[in-house]
């Protein structure tokens, strides 16, 4: 469920109609709902409330320190891939202890940052990089907090692009490896060993990969403690999937997967940390864009918006839907009628959808992709110096602009000219 509703014949967010913002702000824009951040972080919290827990915001889905404030006043941990990202957690006042640092290529810098600012825990990658990550904590006096990322080798069944949990992919050490390697974490001086890490894949549609993951996970923990290892955490990634389609996707909810979770590593008395990224955010948001031109083809209409795949890459990268509907309400009983949905930059990768079933549309006509809070506004680029595209936070009746359109005098001023010209 999400707050992106038509009242009064327009598409709201929340109570503010998007025509309105789109007054204001120009298009094309980000749309984000608090009221829909809040409530896919809170269906986690609910589904993990029976184990002590913590639900880490994985923060390259949608990484707006206004959306990351949003969620680390409720309580929300965040899972970080860069400096860049751990300086926008902090940014947004989430304390370190509340802050989990993943990535297959740390550097010793963001090794050294994060331990000075505070982290809850690395998710080492492999053993260069434990060993690393040692010597950096060991050279400050320190001593670093991790999980190490097995990889369980389970087939996640998503788009290749983003499965990560099979033995090919570059993700985690092999898990039947783990008991080698956590062994000579505990000989490093510089480690503390704290718990398992495991993340198999984003968009996931099914929980049995999920389940057959977490399996692994508890035969594991069981292995490493008779070991003598102090497994106290268990971080088990994010990956559930959403619908983007709302007319014939059904994946599975956060409750059921709590249930999962509890079902599966529930009984070992662990600390549960999640990682989701997509599911809080993915529905929180729209795009929303305006129709420059209609252009009848030969054989098919297109429909020539002003966003593009710049701003929105997932359908040009993934092949990725993403429904579209017209921010003006169509009358009941209105026919629709095939368009292909395109941006205008010189590539036929421009290309939102073909054959799309639309109401009659016609220029200056407002459209909002639905499911575009994830991996949308992050993965923008400017490419053909279109200007990034700006980014709206709504809350109830208002809304404010949390990044805005950069003008062309900005852009154009980043680039500098050597002497010689
Ligand atoms: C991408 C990623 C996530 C978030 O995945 P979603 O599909 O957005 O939930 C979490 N953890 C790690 C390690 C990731 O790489």
């Amino acid at each position: 469920m999400d707050h992106f509703l038509y009242r009064s014949g327009t598409l709201h967010a929340e109570d503010v109609a998007l025509s309105d913002i789109a007054r204001v702000v120009g298009t094309p824009f980000y749309c984000y709902s608090t009221a829909t951040l809040t409530r896919h972080y809170q269906l986690f919290t609910e589904a993990l409330s029976p184990m002590p827990h913590l639900v880490c915001f994985a923060i390259k889905s949608l990484s707006n320190v206004a959306v990351l404030k949003t969620l680390g006043q409720l309580g929300a941990g965040m899972d970080v891939v860069s400096a860049g990202e751990y300086l926008r957690a902090k940014a947004a006042g989430v304390p370190g202890d509340r802050i989990v640092f993943s990535g297959v290529g740390k550097t010793r810098e963001e090794m050294r940052l994060a331990l000075e600012g505070g982290i809850r825990q690395f998710n080492v990658e492999s053993e260069p990089e434990m060993r690393a990550l040692s010597e950096v904590a060991t050279a400050m006096g320190t001593r670093a907090p991790i999980a190490i990322r097995v990889n369980p080798d389970v087939d996640a069944r998503t788009h290749e692009k983003i499965a990560t949990g099979k033995s090919e992919n570059k993700f985690g050490i092999p898990i039947a490896r783990a008991s080698a390697v956590y062994a000579e974490a505990a000989r490093l001086p510089g480690l503390e060993v704290m718990g398992i890490d495991v993340h198999i894949g984003s968009q996931l549609t099914e929980l049995e990969p999920f389940e057959q993951a977490y399996l692994k996970v508890a035969d594991l923990t069981r292995r490493l403690r008779a070991e003598g290892h102090d497994i106290r955490r268990l971080d088990l990634g994010g990956g559930l999937g959403i619908p983007y389609s709302r007319s014939n996707e059904a994946p599975p909810l956060p409750t059921d997967y709590g249930a999962l979770i509890k079902r599966t590593v529930g009984d070992l008395g662990c600390e549960i940390e999640i990682e989701p990224g997509r599911l809080i955010a993915g529905n929180s948001g729209v795009l929303v864009s305006r129709v420059i031109y209609v252009k009848n083809g030969e054989d098919r209409d297109f429909l020539i918006l002003d966003a593009a795949m710049n701003d929105l890459v997932r359908p040009s990268m993934y092949g990725a839907h993403h429904d579209i509907v017209a921010v003006e309400e169509p009358a009941p009983g209105a026919e629709p009628r095939p368009y292909d949905v395109v941006g205008p930059v010189c590539e036929t990768g421009d290309t939102f959808a073909k054959g799309r079933a639309l109401p009659d549309l016609a220029e200056n006509d407002l459209v909002a992709f639905r499911s575009a809070g994830a991996y949308g506004a992050v993965m923008a680029s400017e490419y053909n110096t279109r200007p990034l595209v700006p980014e709206v936070l709504v809350h109830g009746d208002h809304y404010a602009v949390i990044r805005a359109r950069p003008t062309f005098d900005e852009i154009v001023s980043r680039d500098t000219i050597p002497e010689w010209l």
